[in-house]
């Protein structure tokens, strides 16, 4: 793949004291396509997603214009949930409005629309969250954990609307996510993290280009990865 299809994370030093999170890291992300990143708790996956966004200095890197849903869901406690998405759009306020109205249906929200942040489940405002993430228009997508704690079946409906959504724009995303099923679900590329003594490594790395919508338990390359994942996974 030719250099400028991918965003390029080159020679990540970071540590805390004496907790050594990377050194001399580097790693590669296709652009357009969703990047999945596994890896045990304290494996660097936040970090990760801050240096990409711009948070975290690394080298010469540049970051990209990035919309970031993080784990906690830092909506604007003063503005109700539909404004909190009408604030990162563009265009007439009416418009704007409509969109975050039916961003809001979309996430099976309406009812929230007119409440605060602080008058919203943990769930709900997760997802508040992510809608404001989706509708931001950047070159990048980071999303951590973003599904993580929704019930089973909310979950599924949401993961089938975020690859729906993402098919309209193909935006660059990082997925980081604990489930691995979810992971098999969204990526087109797979990677895992793992901590050691002298910074994080990559472990696995893989392309899976099964189509979407073929996608489900019970498929045979999907269980395969599936297992696959998990008895790597579980050593970790
Ligand atoms: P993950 O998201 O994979 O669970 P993080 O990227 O959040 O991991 O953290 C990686 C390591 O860096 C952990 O050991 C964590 O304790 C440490 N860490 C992250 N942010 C800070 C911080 N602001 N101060 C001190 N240690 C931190
Ligand atoms: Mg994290």
């Amino acid at each position: 793949m030719e250099s400028n299809d991918m965003i390029k994370i080159q020679n990540l030093s970071v540590k805390f004291d004496e907790n050594v999170v990377f050194d001399n890291f580097s790693v590669t992300f296709p652009k357009n396509k969703i990047t999945c990143v596994l890896g045990p708790s304290g494996s660097g996956k936040t970090t990760l997603l801050k240096a990409l966004a711009g948070l975290i200095p690394c080298g010469e890197f540049l970051p990209p214009k990035a919309a970031f849903v993080f784990q906690d869901h830092r909506l604007l406690p003063y503005l109700t949930a539909l404004d909190n998405l009408a604030i990162v759009l563009d265009g007439k306020k009416e418009e704007r409005r409509e969109r975050a109205k039916r961003a809001l249906t979309d996430m099976e929200l309406s009812e929230a629309a007119d409440l605060y942040p602080p008058q919203l489940s943990g769930g709900m405002a997760q997802r508040v969250a992510i809608a404001r993430g989706l509708l931001f228009d950047a070159d990048l997508l980071l999303m951590d954990e973003p599904f993580k704690g929704l019930d089973l079946a909310l979950q599924e409906r949401l993961i089938k609307y975020f690859v729906k959504y993402w098919q309209n724009s193909r935006r660059t995303t990082v997925f980081v996510t604990h489930s691995i099923l979810e992971a098999i679900l969204v990526a087109d590329k797979i990677i895992v993290l793992d901590k050691a003594e002298q910074g994080a490594a990559i472990i696995y790395e893989k392309d899976f280009t099964l189509p979407r919508e073929e996608r489900a338990l019970g498929v045979l390359e999907v269980d395969a990865l599936r297992k696959e994942l998990h008895d790597l996974l579980v050593t970790l």
